[in-house]
């Protein structure tokens, strides 16, 4: 991830860098050292490449670095469940949101009111889902007339 930053701001440098003078010894330096970064980050990548292969092959040569990785790669594993952990909390907090959304808009005049009231501040619709009063059926929030037993639904 880090690299990756880095590796966008090195090109980010190197394009602002193209409209300053060539010769210039400052954009010479800021050249070399993003070359220099470059490089350097290719030279760890293709050791990671050796030393997975090498593992693979041959584990328990290295058996500090070794233990070293199995911990990384558990907190990794950790991480990552928290990561999804958080994330299912804020989608359910979304929905929570957007439910409250729905309860507090009317229906009839659009009013988003305050939260835990039954009727519409701005028209006296009944805001919610109910049930039909004389049939009992699951009514959607406005509705006038219960489908059901054809009851009319007071406000
Ligand atoms: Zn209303
Ligand atoms: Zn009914």
């Amino acid at each position: 991830m880090a690299n990756d930053l880095f590796g966008g701001l090195n090109v980010l440098m190197k394009g602002l860098s193209g409209f300053m003078p060539q010769d210039d010894p400052e954009v010479k330096v800021m050249n070399a050292q993003s070359d220099l970064s470059d490089l350097r980050k290719q030279e760890t990548e293709l050791y990671a490449e050796i030393g997975r292969q090498l593992l693979s092959k041959n584990s328990g040569q290295f058996p500090e670095l070794e233990t070293k990785l199995k911990l990384v790669q558990a907190n990794l594993t950790e991480a990552q469940s928290k990561l999804e952990a958080a994330q299912a909390e804020k989608m359910q907090k979304e929905q929570a949101e957007q439910l409250t959304e729905e309860k507090c808009t009317c229906p009839e005049c659009g009013y988003r009111n305050l939260e835990n009231i039954k009727f519409c501040q701005e028209c006296g619709a009944k805001l919610g889902a109910s049930n039909c009063r004389q049939c009992g059926v699951a009514l959607a929030p406005g509705t006038r007339f219960c489908g059901e037993c054809g009851a009319r639904q007071e406000a």
